[in-house]
């Protein structure tokens, strides 16, 4: 779908400082004519593509990856349909510049990064006017809102009100690898304050400067902040960001089956995690049922997967209580095991009769696990003796270091296969290059996030769904596991290559779709040619013709 060319009477100036009308050089000789803007241009009429050819000649020209991210930011905010057409034909070149890790820095300097505002900012002062504050936003069919109250930025913990750069950053991969309308998102900052001491101090920090609000006053800004969605956007789907992990359950827990939310660090990750999960089945040769997990880092991305296993294995007729079983958790403490007085809430579904067990390695050692994923943020824990214990278990022993970013990572893709000979069946969070080993050439898979949540977004709008459940994630990592190639799991790659992203995107939007007309969650009726109304529906990022 192209952008409307909603004009809405604007011309000459006004046109070129609008980022969703604006063509820049692009402008034919009529539209010039017909709108006002002859002599506002330079005279060479430029196509789409030769502005795309420019951009990315810059883009590579500047020093650092901030100052491309600060490049790339400016140019969204004066031509979208430029800036999503470079992104959408670059992927795999631009996503980790305007999202991890480069999103990571950019958050930090945020305050000398910021320009123009883009997002609302809702404060604990605006407690009973957010949804004036809702009604400032100047575009009315809002269908995607990313909130985040910046508690947990990636790894890099509390950046308070500099974390919109991720509500931000992720929008843009919803239009990039979705086609999900750019007027359609809207990213939000509640800010709550911070707890991070340099920030407090910092004469330039953007947010409110106070401790964290952690009582009845944030649970009924957010509350007020859901409510007032409800009834400005009662469209809009509601993805809560980078919250802390108490308030991430807590707010999932909450909300799931009041509106239409969901939680991409704990039901997204999960999702690109059980489709690695699938892939790695096919190269070891193993049902989900045979296998033993063993989480390092039993937070929301861990318990997140966990609960999606779960259901896998409950679809496949194992029992609740036999598919927990099947999922073992290490924490800062040790395994996580019932007669532990320590646990949090989430945790306690997955704490199993057992001794006490205080290592890694000894869990690895006492429960020769299958496959092992970290989550922990702490980075080289899968050590030598640990990786090489799970080489002696299993002939393909899975081996996950999704922590983030690159420096958090529990071990290389380097390390996990010559630790193995070559037999590892390995994924990270952050890319890893590849890695050649006795004249083979591995391509290390990355369990990214975007593989998932774009395509779970589009189909929730598409069907206009009134609740996200964790079928639609299951379904999700189904078909993302579906279009894994022979070719792919012959180099070892367990994911689709990420130029392919809008295309899993797209029937990923349509499995999520389908689920929420069977399910009975939405008003709409099925269209017999659902796959092609989804796709029909995606954002194009060409420029429209105005005359
Ligand atoms: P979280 O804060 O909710 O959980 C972290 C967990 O690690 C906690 O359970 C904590 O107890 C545990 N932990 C801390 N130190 C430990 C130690 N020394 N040994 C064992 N466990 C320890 O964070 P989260 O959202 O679950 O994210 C965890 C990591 O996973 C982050 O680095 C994040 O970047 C990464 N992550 C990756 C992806 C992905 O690759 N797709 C998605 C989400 C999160």
């Amino acid at each position: 779908m192209k952008m409307k060319p909603h004009l809405h009477g604007k011309r000459g100036a006004d046109l070129l400082h609008d980022p969703l009308l604006n063509k820049g050089q692009a402008f034919t000789e009529a539209e010039r004519d017909a709108l006002g803007l002859r002599g506002l241009l330079p005279p060479h009429v430029a196509t789409q593509d030769e502005q795309v050819a420019k951009i990315l000649e810059t883009v590579r020209r500047k020093p650092t990856d901030l100052e491309r991210y600060i490049y790339l930011i400016s140019l969204q905010e004066r031509n979208e349909n430029l800036f999503y057409r470079l992104v959408t034909d670059n992927v795999t070149e631009m996503m980790p510049l305007i999202y991890t890790p480069t999103v990571g820095l950019a958050c930090q300097r945020y305050a000398f990064i910021f320009r123009r505002p883009r997002g609302l900012f809702i404060s604990l002062r605006d407690r009973g006017r957010v949804k004036q504050i809702l009604q400032n936003w100047p575009h009315d069919d809002v269908r995607m809102i990313v909130v985040t109250d910046g508690e947990r930025i990636l790894g890099l913990g509390d950046l308070g009100a500099n974390g919109m750069g991720i509500p931000v950053g992720k929008l843009s991969l919803y239009t990039a690898c979705a086609g999900v309308m750019p007027d359609q998102c809207l990213p939000v900052m509640l800010d709550a304050g911070t707890d991070n001491a340099a920030f407090l101090a910092d004469a330039n920090y953007i947010g409110t400067k106070a401790r964290r609000e952690r009582g009845p006053a944030y649970d009924a800004l957010v509350a007020e902040f859901v409510d007032s969605v409800q009834e400005i956007f009662p469209r809009a789907c509601v993805q809560f960001e980078d919250f802390g992990n108490a308030n991430a359950f807590r707010l999932l827990q909450h909300y799931r089956d009041k509106v239409c939310c969901f939680n991409d660090d704990i039901q997204g990750t999960a999702g690109v995690t059980l489709a690695g999960v699938c892939s790695a089945l096919r190269l070891n040769g193993g049902t989900l049922a045979n296998q033993r997990f063993l989480f390092l880092g039993a937070g929301e991305a861990g318990i997140g997967i966990g609960d999606l296993i779960v259901e896998a294995l409950k679809a496949e007729g194992v029992t609740e209580e036999a598919a927990r079983r099947q999922c073992w958790y290490v924490d800062s403490k040790g395994l996580v095991v019932s007669s532990r007085t320590d646990l949090a809430p989430h945790k306690r579904r997955f704490a199993h009769h057992h001794p006490g067990v205080d290592s890694l390695s000894a869990a690895v050692e006492a429960l020769k696990p299958t496959m092992l994923i970290g989550v922990s943020g702490m980075p080289q824990t899968f050590t030598e003796p640990i990786v090489r214990a799970m080489a002696k278990f299993n002939q393909r022993p899975v081996i996950f270091a999704l922590s983030n970013p690159t420096s958090k990572a529990e071990c290389t893709a380097e390390q996990a296969y010559t630790w193995t000979d070559g037999r590892a069946i390995f994924a990270s969070g952050s890319p890893f290059p590849d890695f050649v080993l006795h004249g083979r050439t591995f391509k290390p898979g990355q369990g990214n996030n975007s593989y998932i949540f774009p395509g779970v977004g589009l189909g929730i709008i598409c069907s206009q769904a009134k609740r996200v459940t964790d079928e639609m994630f299951f379904v999700a990592a189904k078909v993302l596991a579906s279009m894994v190639t022979e070719q792919d799991l012959a180099q070892g790659r367990i994911y689709p290559d990420l130029q392919r992203i809008r295309e899993v995107s797209a029937n990923i939007a349509t499995a999520v779709a389908r689920v929420a007309f069977q399910r009975g969650l939405t008003d709409m009726l099925c269209p017999e040619d659902l796959a092609s109304r989804v796709r029909s529906q995606m954002y194009e990022p060409t420029y429209p013709n105005f005359v």
